[in-house]
């Protein structure tokens, strides 16, 4: 979806994006079932705001166990979108990072609301990814997923975290 920045009134509007295909996997993270809601109005000459929210799921595959999961996301964000030049920036600089408005310079009078929200997906995705924070991960021994499977490691080449852990448990 694309928006026209003079279209734009001081008159709130809402709009609903229900498909996810303004956000291709990558990866190995995909969005599912998402929703955006976004509220677009004029501020001023040269400025618009938008205020929106992404709700839905993220399918990823865990670090620790390589396992597919769902997380869920929930997002919510607010531009300020203007036609003021770039250059502007510097005198701004130090009012933008006192609050948690992102700045957005519109080339050519139109608001990309697609690469909007897939820059808040990135920005939603976990650095670590984890299935469950007691993910057991995959034995290096063996190759089993801990979490579905037995070790079956030979007892003795049993060197895992975990068995440390248990040793330290039966005293
Ligand atoms: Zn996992
Ligand atoms: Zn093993």
């Amino acid at each position: 979806m694309r928006l026209k920045f003079d279209e734009i009134t001081e008159r709130k509007r809402q709009y609903s994006i229900s498909s996810g295909q303004w956000f291709p996997a990558v990866d190995g993270v995909s969005v599912m079932a998402v929703a955006a809601t976004l509220e677009v109005s004029r501020k001023d000459a040269q400025t618009a705001l938008l205020r929106g929210e992404i709700l839905g799921s993220l399918r990823m595959v865990c670090d620790r166990c390589n396992e597919p999961y769902v997380e869920e996301l929930c997002c919510d964000f607010l531009y300020l979108a203007t036609i003021r030049e770039e250059a502007a920036r510097e005198e701004g600089e130090r009012e933008v990072a006192e609050t948690e408005e992102l700045t957005l310079f519109l080339k050519d009078g139109m608001i990309e609301v697609d690469e909007l929200l897939a820059e808040q997906v990135h920005l939603a995705i976990p650095l670590k990814r984890l299935c469950s924070e007691v993910c057991r991960g995959i034995c290096v021994g063996c190759g089993a997923v801990l979490n579905q499977d037995p070790c079956r490691c030979p007892e003795e080449q049993k060197i895992t975290p975990f068995t440390v852990l248990k040793r330290l448990q039966k005293q």
